[in-house]
């Protein structure tokens, strides 16, 4: 679905050049889950940003289906962030003056699904909560109202930036779960970045970073199912 082909991205800080990323390839495919790991400073923002649209390379191809991400212009780059491609981060970055319900629903208006709010609160399993405001929630709730709100934009793609960052080992398991459930029931392909190495089990591919390289790429044809 979507193929980086040789990228490089280059920063210029002062005279210096520094090399974020270099030569990377790899696919990444619709039903399928994506783990990026890597240590600080291995080029994960970087990678993540151009997958998002928030970023272009300096060279190379980024090709989803039939056209390439990295020659968009600026505009169409936007509809391409904001048609195509869900964001979940560390910190949730939920609206905190709106509840659960109105989050979702501020995304889905955006992309004109608005009747289906309630429908991606309870694939995450929050129809309990719909009216709770993010202060009077957990961190794990709170990252499920983002995980649907991401949802509710019916993205191609779901980026998702060191969703377990800010949860103790539990409950980063359970968001596990339901990225694995979005990659595996839906049309939506999922891509982790983490720094967690136990999550290596529970991803189809597994892409190594380093130095801004890639250091291998696995993939599993039998990831662990978290229940
Ligand atoms: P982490 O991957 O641990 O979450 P960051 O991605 O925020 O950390 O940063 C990783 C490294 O990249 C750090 O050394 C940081 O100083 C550097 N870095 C991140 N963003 C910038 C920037 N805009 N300008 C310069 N250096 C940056
Ligand atoms: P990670 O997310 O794995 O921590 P990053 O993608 O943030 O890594 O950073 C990769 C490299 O690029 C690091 O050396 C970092 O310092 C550098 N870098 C990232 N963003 C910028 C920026 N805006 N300006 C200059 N250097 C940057």
């Amino acid at each position: 679905m979507i193929e980086f082909k040789q990228i490089d991205k280059d920063y210029s800080v002062g005279d210096q050049t520094i090399k974020a990323l270099h030569d990377i390839n790899f696919q990444i495919e619709t039903q399928k889950l994506t783990i990026i790991l890597g240590p600080s400073g291995s080029g994960k923002s970087t990678l993540l940003n151009i997958l998002g649209g928030m970023d272009r390379p300096t060279r190379g191809t980024v090709q989803f289906n039939e056209q390439n991400v990295a020659a968009l212009n600026d505009h169409e780059l936007t509809n391409y962030r904001r048609n195509l491609v869900g964001f979940v981060f560390q910190f949730y970055n939920l609206i905190p003056s709106l509840t659960a319900l109105e989050n979702v629903a501020i995304a889905a208006q955006l992309t004109k699904n608005d009747a289906n709010s309630l429908k991606y609160l309870k694939q995450v399993g929050l129809e309990q909560r719909l009216d709770n405001f993010p202060n009077q929630m957990s961190g794990g709730e709170m990252q499920r109202v983002s995980i649907a709100r991401a949802l509710a934009k019916q993205p191609q793609l779901l980026l998702c930036d060191e969703p377990t960052g800010a949860l103790d080992s539990r409950t980063s398991l359970k968001i596990m779960k339901i990225l694995q459930d979005v990659a595996k029931t839906t049309d939506t392909a999922v891509v982790v970045v983490t720094h967690n190495p136990d999550f290596e089990q529970y991803g189809d591919q597994v892409i190594r970073l380093r130095d801004g390289q890639v250091e291998s790429i696995s993939q599993n044809d039998n990831p662990v199912v978290i229940e």
